[in-house]
């Protein structure tokens, strides 16, 4: 029956903690890894009655590595150790035995002692009415292919002996995906799915520490899954992933993001598939359509009556005024032309507990959605549940989903055709002055998450699977403390992008952030303006301080581009940035770090769509100087 399945491989823990949160997460079958039942108190068959209690469907026993093409005796003693695995699955109540293609040294090549070796075992196994799956592993001593095994498999010709089919294994040797829709069903005894990112390394520790979940990585997995649904194939699809940050990680938590990929991963499939005039699988319940997200409504901060003067003279520097008063909260509404700023300094609730362990920074992101009813229970229905904040009488219930460290992400609806705003501004907010006052800056251009490297991933399946976000290539870039890797992620038109980043080593500006912010979230706001430099200017005038930028950037800008040394002195004077892309332009400018937690970015671009990846090493230092500076200051005055 064709279901979700995932190895237990894939968790860490214990075997009771990854069946539990398998089960939890929504699989209906399970791969037993033959390690995990090493550490497993109970017996076999107490696994195979936990697995039943939960409504697990044990499917496979794995693996049973160099077995084909041995020479005796290690031939013979094979034989043996087959037979004690086959015992193993009569306990555990699995009916295919997996295995991987033979690395040993002493390995014999030869396609029909393989065929011999692997046939005599699936007569053995036919014996007790079990099944014989065998894997081409990329790092094989002879069959590394897909077709080298399937070559195997059909030369032995017995009715319970098939391939196991691994994306992990098949991608990274490039193999051929098409032909695989040719292949008879019944030959396929399992599919496993894993994702990877494309980076050059040995396959084999590729395959040990950075396997992932479907969306997580670059290969194709779409055509792959499409490939083995069109060979007939119906049986179970299996997550098999190592990875050291999974198994760190708690088994809920993985397994929840697991089942969130794959949903993904289905949904895809029967797209794909009606769209080829094939009868959709619906291995899942058919998701609600994802969302159409046209933009960020506003941004909430959360701040104390103390800190709020030093955040308010910021914004009011940048251009912002507030405009609204809550009706009952200790809330006000900062603005200009379309850009909400929500300031919060409520003393209970939802806001302070974040202020509390946070610190005055970003607590929520409002979206606008084409339907916010139906997005909603698209996140339900992928495990994000919905979180109700207090309402008071007569208030708009904005319905919200946590995000990033908690953080909240607000479900609003879309603008009005015509202009305006959603008229949820008017029940909650009285407008104590003009309600759009014209301002420099005009859009959110966009917003960076900083978060643990153990959590990146899962933000990455969070924003693609729950939101429709789709990404871009991951860039890796030297920060002075260590290396600093980003991922950027954002709805398909562009009007809400989003930098994932992470920070190894301790002093790296990413991590620095996560320890002082405790834990992950919004580091970085940008707004984009048509005329960076009458922003600064009077951004400057009004108090506003931003990074400063060592005089050598400029020297090297002048050595780089072809630029005015007017211009190249005006950037100097302001602090302002510089980057080319494509024939297109890029100025953008940083404000100091607002209590060592988040800054703000103001961009102008002249058709360039990146983000002045060039320039994140020279911020990156800069920061690291201002962050020492303030740190001297404090040892200085013995804080
Ligand atoms: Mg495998």
């Amino acid at each position: 029956m064709l279901r979700w399945s995932i190895a237990t491989v894939t968790m860490g823990g214990t075997l009771e903690a990854k069946l539990a949160a398998a089960a939890r997460a929504g699989f209906r079958a399970v791969e037993i890894f033959e390690n995990d039942l090493t550490f497993f108190s109970g017996k076999p068959r107490d696994v195979r009655t936990r697995a039943q209690d939960l409504g697990l469907d044990i499917v496979a026993l794995q693996p049973m590595r160099d077995f084909e093409g041995m020479p005796e005796p290690l031939r013979a003693r094979n034989f043996e150790r087959a037979q004690r695995k086959l015992d193993l699955m009569e306990e555990l109540g699995a009916d295919l035995l997996c295995i991987c293609s033979n690395v040993h040294e002493d390995a014999l090549g030869e396609v029909e002692r393989a065929a011999d070796d692997l046939g005599e075992l699936a007569d053995m196994a036919a014996l007790r009415g079990y099944r014989i799956g065998y894997e081409a592993m990329a790092w094989g001593r002879h069959v590394k292919d897909w077709m080298q095994a399937w070559d195997i498999v059909r030369t032995a010709d017995r009715p319970n002996l098939g391939l196991v089919l691994d994306s992990y294994h098949i991608c990274v040797r490039n193999n051929p995906i098409a032909p695989i829709a040719e292949l008879p069903a019944d030959k396929i005894a399992l599919v496993q799915i894993a994702d990877a990112p494309a980076i050059l390394m040995d396959p084999m520790s590729l395959s040990r520490h950075h396997r992932c979940f479907p969306g997580q990585g670059d290969y194709p997995l779409d055509d792959f899954i499409e490939a083995t649904i069109k060979s007939g194939y119906r049986g179970p699809l299996s997550l098999e992933v190592f990875n050291d940050q999974f198994r760190g990680a708690p088994a809920s938590a993985i397994a929840l993001d697991g089942m969130r990929s794959l949903q993904a991963a289905g949904e895809r499939l029967d797209a794909r598939l009606m769209k080829a005039g094939i009868a959709p699988t619906q291995i899942s319940t058919p998701l609600p359509k994802a969302p159409v997200i046209s933009g960020i409504e506003f941004i909430e901060f959360v701040t104390s009556t103390a800190e709020s003067p030093r955040l308010v003279a910021l914004l009011q520097g940048m251009g912002f005024a507030r405009v609204a008063r809550h009706r009952s909260k200790d809330v006000d509404l900062y603005r200009q032309n379309d850009l909400n700023i929500v300031l919060n300094r409520e003393q209970e609730g939802f806001a302070h507990s974040f202020y509390l362990v946070h610190g005055t920074s970003v607590s929520a992101m409002a979206l606008r959605f084409d339907d916010p009813r139906r997005a909603l229970e698209r996140a339900n229905a992928l495990g994000a549940p919905t979180y109700h904040g207090r309402v008071g009488p007569g208030e708009a219930v904005i319905p919200a989903v946590a995000g990033v460290e908690n953080s909240l992400i607000y479900y609003m609806s879309e603008r009005p055709s015509g202009g305006g705003t959603p008229s949820n501004w008017d029940r909650d907010f009285v407008f104590v002055e003009e309600r759009t006052p014209k301002g420099p800056l005009a859009t959110i251009d966009h917003m960076s998450n900083v978060v643990r490297r153990s959590e990146f991933l899962s933000w990455v399946t969070f924003y693609k699977s729950v939101l429709g976000f789709v990404d871009e290539p991951q860039v890796e870039l030297a920060d002075p403390y260590g290396a600093f890797y980003s991922r950027v992620i954002g709805s398909p038109d562009k009007s809400v992008r989003i930098p994932i980043n992470i920070g190894d080593g301790g002093a790296t500006a990413a991590a620095r952030f996560l320890e002082t912010f405790g834990g992950g979230g919004v580091q970085q706001i940008a707004f984009s303006t048509s005329d960076l430099f009458s922003f600064v200017e009077s951004a400057r005038a009004a108090g506003v301080e931003f990074l400063s930028i060592p005089n050598n950037y400029y020297e090297d800008l002048g050595a780089r581009y072809d630029l005015a040394p007017e211009l190249i002195e005006r950037m100097r004077e302001l602090g302002v940035l510089y980057d080319r892309a494509k024939g297109g332009e890029f100025f953008h400018i940083y404000t100091k770090m607002f209590d060592e937690r988040f800054f703000f970015e103001v961009v102008e671009r002249r058709n360039y769509d990146l983000f002045g990846a060039a320039n994140t090493p020279v911020r990156l230092a800069a920061q690291a100087n201002e962050l020492d500076a303030a740190a001297c200051t404090r040892a200085s005055f013995g804080g």
